[in-house]
């Protein structure tokens, strides 16, 4: 595996930290580190803004194709922006499901209207979504969605509720799975649908977190309405859209992501320096240790990416997203721990009502990462099912 750079890559690179480095001023100056892990209500507004500056100059859907209006970049190239962006401390962009998954899902699967309707909206921010999968019983057994949509005319008609629906509150459409055959079970009968949030059929009602904030939503449909051309696939086939959506999960941004790790883990041995606690040999022994397992996370999602580049297969098969999932989330949850324990006593308190520091809400909010995006039980299974080939688990 060859890891380095062509000179068109480190160009390049230069280009987005330039860019980065020359725009993050003024207004978007005090935006760096807004928007982490657990703060995503933290300048909400102007991180919207900074998101349309972006894409106001070009770095908006930069993995999608340009005839999408995306900037058609190498997942190389994908990777040094993630990379650099992470690097550069701007604020965590706001459009993420957009973005990442709703758009390539319609690029896969959606027709040349839904595209034509909803990918320069995406591009521009001008249009947020949110996804509409988990329901009071079903989560990781999402064949189980109970949620209803029947035809009316030229409108489909939706009916239940769905629940941990991150950002439905800032959301302007929602990308629902609702059982449009009435009898019909588990995966068969289901569909895609793309649902405006701002209407009377729709109630969203935010969920008070442990981090003080609220991330997610309860989004109960009554009567909600859209129309009938506003199914992505075929109406009854949304099963195979929705486990596509999950696919283009992550991907190119993990690097990102753990560039953005590597300043958080900064942040927590700087705080041991400034408390004291560096002197402790088993805090510095955990220190150390999470150095290490992030630098093979690294090196382990760059092999990754490279058998994917030489068109060996995708940067997510054969497991490795599963595998993954699985190590980012332990080492996350494990971060939060050690930021508390290297805290001490501060990390108990709080300033009233409730203002959690960063480290708190790190901590905290880490809890979760072994849940959303398929919780560690349900990667294990996918790893001996799907990988090793084990016996399948009974299933009721
Ligand atoms: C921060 C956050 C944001 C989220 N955002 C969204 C969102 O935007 N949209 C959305 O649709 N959903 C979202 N979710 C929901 C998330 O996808 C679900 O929480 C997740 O799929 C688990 O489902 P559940 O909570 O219903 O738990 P359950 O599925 O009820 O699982 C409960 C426990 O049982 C275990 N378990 C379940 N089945 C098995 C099995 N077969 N074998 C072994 N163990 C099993 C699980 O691992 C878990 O520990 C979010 C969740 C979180 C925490």
């Amino acid at each position: 595996m060859d890891l380095t750079y062509s000179p068109e890559d480190q160009a390049f690179r230069a280009e987005v930290r330039d860019w980065l480095e020359e725009h993050l001023t003024g207004e978007f100056a005090d935006l760096r580190g807004l928007g982490g892990s657990g703060r995503e209500d933290e300048a909400y507004a102007e991180r919207l803004g900074w998101n349309r500056h972006l894409a106001a100059h070009g770095w908006s859907c930069v993995g999608w194709p340009t005839e999408h209006g995306g900037r058609g970049l190498s997942l190389w190239q994908q990777v040094i922006f993630h990379e650099e962006y992470a690097r550069s401390g701007a604020p965590t962009r706001v459009n993420h499901l957009g973005e990442e998954l709703l758009g390539p899902t319609l690029i896969a699967f959606g027709t040349p209207e839904q595209q034509e309707r909803f990918l320069p909206r995406i591009v521009a921010v001008e249009e947020l979504w949110c996804q509409g999968y988990s329901e009071p019983g079903a989560g990781s057994d999402l064949a189980n969605v109970q949620t209803k949509a029947r035809l009316d005319g030229e409108e489909w008609v939706v009916d239940g509720q769905k629940v941990w629906t991150s950002n439905a509150h800032e959301a302007d459409w929602c990308f629902v799975v609702a059982r449009t055959e009435p009898g019909s079970e588990r995966h068969r009968g289901l569909s895609f649908l793309l649902v405006r949030i701002d209407q009377d059929g729709v109630d969203v009602r935010p969920i008070e977190q442990l981090t003080g904030g609220s991330e997610f939503n309860e989004v109960f449909f009554s009567g909600a309405r859209t129309s009938a051309d506003l199914v992505v696939g075929e109406p009854g086939d949304g099963w195979k859209v929705a486990m596509g959506l999950l696919g283009f999960e992550r991907g190119v941004s993990t690097l990102g992501q753990q560039v953005g790790f590597a300043r958080e883990l900064d942040g927590v041995v700087a705080m041991a320096r400034e408390n004291g606690s560096f002197d402790d040999p088993v805090i510095r022994d955990r220190l150390a240790q999470a150095k290490v397992e992030l630098e093979v996370m690294r090196v382990n999602a760059l092999r990754g990416l490279s058998v994917a580049v030489a068109g060996e297969g995708s940067s997510s098969g054969g497991g490795a997203a599963s595998i993954g999932k699985l190590v980012w989330a332990s080492w996350h949850r494990q971060l939060g721990e050690l930021a508390m324990a290297v805290a001490g006593p501060d990390g108990l308190t709080v300033e009233p009502p409730y203002a959690l520091d960063p480290w708190q809400r790190l901590f905290l909010f880490s809890r979760a990462d072994t849940i959303y995006g398929g919780s560690d039980e349900i990667q294990r299974n996918i790893l001996a099912e799907r990988v090793l080939g084990l016996p399948k688990e009974p299933r009721g």
